[in-house]
């Protein structure tokens, strides 16, 4: 601890995992032997850097720059790019490590890393935003590469970012590779990536309802944020049957007691970057209302809650208040949503709980297929690829489900999911020496 003294997120992210790994230190003493609890909690590499850029104004910016490369026993480093402002290293650090387990859930040969910067997308032009993209690549392009590492969106990063960043690139390395996912349709891109963490949450979210004999149909969920998760979990939940009651941004929230209208919520959100505040009054759904803060949107009543906006979202204080408002199942968009508190209110109520790393696992699965199709310069319909995220999904619940039995914790999925992502990256480690 005393090594990530300033690194709460980090600290958190490890703990949960190291508790309920627990009982493999006990039945694999050759892995602690090995070295691979010590190992899998340092980083293979961090990279921190200077990204200057040129306001609007001609002043010039000063951002900072990660790319952690935390584990690639597996396969090369792959994770998401944030920009935001409360990004630094504790951040990218803990999101990075549970990309290793996410990762190695999916099945396919990826490592773990995470990466972004402390800039703020929100409110630049167009233009400054590529300005920050192609600096923040011009160095990142020196640790990259499609068989070393391949990043990809996050918070704050999406299909524009990954274009302007893929753009300076081609123009660094004068080769035109897979050397980031989330990429358009037009240069590399896969049919269903932008669909797949929201869809892939909804898959996943099913296939742990009908294990407890529940269903989407005719549950009321309440959804939180509204970019590009919340947008394709709503879509998808609604598919499957439900009725979405709200979505939400840092500033408030929205509560549409007839569902929400979610053509309304993608034209603000997705082409014109608007606040989610714009709801009421552009919907023709009349009951609809706006609550300035947004961790009033836990106090709505529902069935299942899915948490897609950020880190901590879900306290203790508001896990009860779901609990108290009858719902029966919290599933994870975001990364790491629910704090310690919060879990432990989702247990001592018997409510079904889908660990992020599992539940929103789709993202990072579908850029692994992004990856197939650009190495084979082949690029497959909509439907193979959501049929292979589905199918994905279906497996990750069912290792998560048969982990948890294995080892006397039957239903608790977020040991599940954990010891099943940490024994395959453990035996890579353990056959590859100390290293
Ligand atoms: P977007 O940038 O598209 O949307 C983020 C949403 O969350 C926005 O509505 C934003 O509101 C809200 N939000 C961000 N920070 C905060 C905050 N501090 N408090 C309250 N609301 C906040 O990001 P994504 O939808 O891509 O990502 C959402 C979550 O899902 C993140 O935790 C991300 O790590 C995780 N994730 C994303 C994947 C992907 O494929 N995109 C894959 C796996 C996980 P505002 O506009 O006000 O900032």
């Amino acid at each position: 601890e005393k090594r990530n003294a300033n690194e709460p997120e980090f600290i958190q992210a490890v703990t949960e995992v190291l508790e309920t790994l627990q009982p493999v230190a006990e039945a694999r003493p050759d892995l602690v032997e090995a070295g691979v609890f010590d190992r899998i909690v340092e980083p293979e590499r961090q990279i921190i850097f200077r990204v200057p850029w040129v306001d609007d104004n001609g002043k010039v910016q000063v951002n900072r720059g990660f790319r952690v490369q935390f584990n690639s026993a597996i396969g090369p480093y792959k994770g998401g790019l944030r920009l935001h402002p409360s990004v630094y290293i504790g951040i990218i650090k803990f999101l990075g490590f549970e990309q290793i387990f996410k990762n190695s859930l999916t099945t396919l040969p990826m490592g773990g890393g995470k990466g972004g910067s402390d800039f703020d997308p929100k409110g630049k032009s167009d233009g400054e935003v590529m300005r920050f993209c192609q600096s923040f690549m011009t160095e990142l392009s020196k640790h990259i590469g499609a068989d070393t590492d391949v990043p990809a969106g996050d918070i704050g990063t999406g299909a524009r970012e990954i274009g302007f960043m893929f753009g300076q690139y081609k123009r660094l390395r004068d080769e035109f590779t897979g050397v980031l996912t989330g990429k358009g349709l037009t240069y590399g891109g896969s049919l269903a990536r932008t669909q797949a963490t929201g869809y892939g949450l909804c898959y996943f979210t099913d296939e742990m309802l009908k294990a407890n004999g529940k269903s989407f149909k005719g549950a009321t969920v309440a959804i939180s944020g509204s970019g590009n998760v919340a947008i394709y979990a709503t879509e998808k939940a609604t598919e499957l049957g439900a009725k979405v009651v709200t979505v939400s941004d840092s500033n408030g929230y929205v509560y549409d007691p007839d569902g929400i209208d979610l053509d309304v919520v993608k034209q603000i959100k997705e082409v014109e970057r608007g606040r989610i505040k714009e709801y009421v009054g552009r919907t023709s759904h009349k009951n609809a209302t706006y609550t300035e803060g947004c961790k009033g949107v836990w106090t709505v009543k529902c069935d299942i809650a899915l948490p897609c906006a950020t880190q901590n979202e879900i306290d203790g204080e508001s896990a009860k208040a779901l609990a108290a408002n009858g719902c029966y199942c919290v599933s994870e968009g975001a990364n790491m949503p629910s704090t310690p508190d919060a879990i432990e209110v989702y247990f001592a109520n018997k409510m079904l709980y889908g660990p992020a790393k599992a539940a929103n696992a789709g993202g990072v699965a579908t850029s692994g297929l992004e990856m197939s199709q650009n190495s084979e310069r082949l690029s497959w319909t909509f439907e193979e690829v959501d049929g292979k995220l589905k199918g994905i999904m279906q497996n990750i619940f069912a290792s998560c489900d048969s982990a948890a039995k294995e080892f006397g914790m039957e239903g608790n999925y977020m040991a599940g999911a954990n010891i099943a992502g940490f024994l395959k990256v453990a035996e890579a480690m353990k056959a590859q020496g100390v290293c």
